[in-house]
């Protein structure tokens, strides 16, 4: 966004907070917080200098870690709600933001084709994962819970948290969870609960949401969709025809559970993430009794029904002003922008393949795409030449290339090819999140510098 636009649109956000703030008597601030303006200039200067070492994040060139920059509309709602700071455990404490909550949860629950839902936003996906596996206890107290190899690590920690037992899936050969070994565990063990995950952070891989629900009605487990990463993508299942893998997505009404990251692939800054029941009624394991709130109003209040307590009204207040410019539908606002970073991981993948100087490791369901020197064969030299391309792809003056790296086990990858030679139990390939639309014009680019670092 140009800079002329952003000072007007900031103008605005000031024009009105000034004007909210009028409404009471005017004061004189404490001489305790007053600072001169040169000393906060120093500060922000000092500041400037640290932050001056951040990875470029917003630029199509940056195509590492799930990172991208949020959208202007967020940060200007956010800066704008931020002066009021409200809190939405309450509506005492968050009247207005609670009601933005609300309203932005209710359409992420539509997105995802629920008809009836409990749910609220979180500081992240790991906070709201952990909550979906607590109701999943307090909903089988001596049940287990089942969740991928590669499902995100934070799983592991959370039933260790809430001393859950659990039980590790095996994965199939495109790295989702592999359903004979499922239903093995099915069979031998009390599993209240299996986590499927709706693109896996490493490899974008999307677990059988359908087929785990065909197990259900053998076995009868509740269903958690961690799908803060891949929920999002919801919208392009919807499109005709669908441009990533429907039956998956299409089994989301029925799952009793799940999560979706607005600061994961809804252009918001960190701290935002979501969770959704299916059943209204286990809002009944929140009940708690806090001698200092809900007071206002005898109507919900998001607090009744999260284990966190404070949380930032500004982060809904951001949520909602994005979806107001971008709208959950599959041929414009969000859709269109995913539909652009699924182009560039589809055509990265076409470049991969046609290759000789790379190979891919699976066929891209989302936009993350996986890679690995195709001149190597055995894991210890694939994984050097691993570090370092990533190394060197970074280390240009005109155009760095910033990329991740992604630890697999070795054997599951000679599954897929089987000329692999296995020196050592793991094996790290490279790994691209192409998360922004720019992606889908910067491949070239990209490629091309890929191709470079790979002759050197
Ligand atoms: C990112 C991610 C998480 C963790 O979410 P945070 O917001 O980082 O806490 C959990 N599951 C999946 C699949 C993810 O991609």
């Amino acid at each position: 966004m140009k800079r002329e636009v952003w000072q007007g649109l900031l103008d605005r956000c000031l024009d009105f907070i000034e004007g909210w703030r009028r409404r009471w008597p005017a004061f004189e601030p404490d001489p305790t917080v007053d600072v001169s303006v040169d000393r906060l200039a120093a500060a922000l200067d000092a500041l400037f200098q640290r932050l001056s070492d951040t990875y470029p994040f917003f630029h199509p060139l940056y195509a590492g870690q799930m990172l991208k920059p949020p959208h202007p509309v967020a940060i200007l709602a956010y800066f704008t709600a931020l002066h009021m700071n409200p809190n939405n455990h309450a509506l005492d404490g968050g009247p207005a933001t609670s009601y933005l909550e609300k309203e932005a949860v209710a359409e992420l629950a539509a997105l995802l084709g629920w008809t009836t839902h409990l749910g609220h936003l979180t500081g992240g996906g790991t906070i709201a994962n952990l909550e979906a596996l607590w109701v999943a206890r307090e909903t089988h107290p001596d049940r287990w819970i089942a969740f991928s190899e590669h499902a995100h690590y934070t799983h592991r920690r959370a039933c260790e948290l809430l001393r859950v037992p659990y039980v590790v899936v095996d994965i199939d050969e495109r790295g989702r969870m592999d359903l004979n070994h499922l239903e093995a565990l099915l069979r031998r063990h009390p599993i209240g609960t299996v986590v499927a995950t709706v693109g896996t952070t490493g490899l974008g891989a999307i677990d059988p949401v359908h087929e785990i629900l065909a197990l259900q009605t053998r076995y009868g487990f509740r269903i958690h969709a961690d799908a803060a990463y891949g929920g999002f993508f919801s919208l392009l299942a919807q499109r005709t025809p669908p441009e990533v893998e429907p039956a998956p997505f299409q089994a989301l009404p029925l799952c009793d559970s799940v999560v979706i990251d607005p600061h994961k692939h809804g252009l918001q800054p960190y701290g935002c993430g979501c969770v959704l029941f299916r059943d209204p009624t286990v809002g009944r394991f929140y009940k708690h009794d806090s001698p200092y709130t809900y007071f206002t109003s005898p109507e919900l209040h998001l607090g009744e029904i999260s284990l966190e307590c404070s949380r930032p009204g500004a982060a809904a207040a951001a949520l909602w002003a994005t979806l107001q410019c971008f709208p959950l539908r599959p041929y414009d606002g969000l859709g269109s922008i995913l539909a652009r970073t699924r182009m560039a991981a589809l055509e990265a993948y076409r470049r991969f393949q046609a290759s000789d100087a790379f190979r891919p490791v699976v066929e891209p369901e989302l936009d993350i795409v996986t890679f690995f020197m195709a001149d190597e064969f055995r894991a210890s030299r694939i994984s050097a030449a691993t570090e370092r391309i990533f190394e060197t792809a970074m280390r240009d003056d005109t155009a760095p290339v910033y990329l991740s790296k992604l630890r697999l086990d070795a054997a599951w990858l000679k599954r897929r090819f089987p000329d692999l030679v296995l020196d050592q139990p793991e094996v790290t390939v490279l790994r691209s999140a192409l998360m922004k639309p720019e992606h889908a014009t910067a491949v070239p680019q990209i490629w091309d510098r890929l191709q470079a670092v790979a002759e050197q």
